[in-house]
């Protein structure tokens, strides 16, 4: 999986591929294991629950971003990965910080679709935001982001971790850093 899949692309692939191949084992599904994937779906067994919340939480977040940033917007489009376009759309005469939220919020959100997927290198291109640099590794059992670098340590001298947030926030106001001082 490329870095080049944004937002839109993951949700299109999670919700095509999840609520077709159920997943059965304990393993779970897994776009970067080797094992071949199960072809058939068999009728009566469950969709990925936490996959299909996943995908809901996430539409459902961006439906009230943008209800709350324009509440005259128009239905939400039927095709579930139009969403971010539906939601930049809608906000682009917003103030510069709701356009940075929801900048943010999109990142994040794919970060999220990825690691949903079982691709949690999406974290290497970001930058720790304390030390600023790269080696962030994804830790499974606490869901964060954990900086690779000995020195990097937090108040109680453990590794510093982020939520995907922190990063997509980091990643967004960084951005926005390097336009301004490319404008000066
Ligand atoms: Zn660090």
């Amino acid at each position: 999986m490329g870095t080049g899949d944004d937002a839109a692309s993951l949700l299109r692939r999670l919700n095509e591929d999840y609520r077709q191949y159920p997943v059965t084992g304990a393993s779970g599904h897994s776009y970067i294991s080797s094992e071949p994937r199960a072809t058939a779906s068999a009728p009566g067994i469950p969709v990925n629950l936490r996959v299909v919340d996943h995908i809901d939480d996430s539409v459902g977040e961006i439906e009230r971003e943008v209800r709350a940033s324009n509440p005259g917007a128009e239905p939400r489009p039927k095709q579930i990965d139009r969403v971010y376009e539906w939601y930049v759309e809608n906000t682009v005469n917003s103030p510069e910080a709701d356009q940075q939220r929801r900048d943010t919020i999109i990142v994040r959100q794919r970060l999220e679709h990825a690691i949903a997927m079982g691709d949690t290198t999406v974290v290497r291109p970001h930058r720790c935001p304390s030390c600023r640099r790269l080696g962030l590794m994804w830790d499974d059992h606490s869901h964060r982001a954990l900086c690779t670098y000995g020195p990097c340590r937090d108040q109680g001298g453990l590794a510093r971790r982020w939520t995907l947030a922190n990063l997509a926030y980091e990643y967004i106001a960084g951005r926005k850093n390097v336009r301004h001082a490319s404008a000066t």
